[in-house]
């Protein structure tokens, strides 16, 4: 293993809302399309799993957040392949020398039940961040009906990033 001499920790939290059934829109999250009857509202694709994921990255970094890089107002963004995103943040991660050491990311979910996509979606982010699948770790919990998640309105993520160099 090579030397590391620097760390940086990185933080980033999401949210979005479930849009309508008869809105017809897909559900992803972590890259995977998700079986559900509802898809989240968002500029994008709405997968806040890769939403918290670039802003821990870009947090680490010291870059901000992921509305600063890409402006939900700008077209060019519309219904955008998240993963996209998250590959133009990896491609700044790196140009400044850094590597993922690992990422730690949750989604607070009522339903639908997200331990059959899990794995899935750990293979597509590494895939995607250029990092062994073993350093991505992605869990799941319900809110067990408390608040906005716990009444199905909404998706929660938090993601953890440590970057060395
Ligand atoms: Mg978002």
């Amino acid at each position: 293993m090579t030397q590391i001499s620097e760390l940086r920790i990185g933080h980033g939290y999401d949210a979005h809302r479930f849009a309508e059934p008869q809105d017809n829109r897909p559900l992803v999250l972590g890259g995977i399309n998700i079986p559900h009857d509802r898809g989240l509202l968002a500029h994008s694709d709405g997968d806040a799993l890769i939403h918290a994921l670039c802003d821990a990255l870009l947090g680490a970094l010291g870059k901000g957040d992921i509305g600063r890089h890409f402006p939900d107002n700008d077209d060019n963004y519309k219904n955008v392949d998240s993963g996209v995103l998250l590959k133009v943040v990896m491609d700044m991660v790196q140009a400044d020398g850094w590597r993922l050491i690992n990422a730690d990311l949750t989604i607070l979910a009522q339903a639908p039940r997200m331990a059959p996509y899990i794995e899935n979606m750990r293979k597509r982010l590494a895939d995607l961040l250029n990092a062994d699948t073993d350093c991505v770790n992605v869990k799941a919990s319900t809110t067990e009906g408390m608040g906005f998640v716990g009444r199905r309105e909404g998706v929660e993520t938090h993601a953890v990033v440590l970057l060395g160099r």
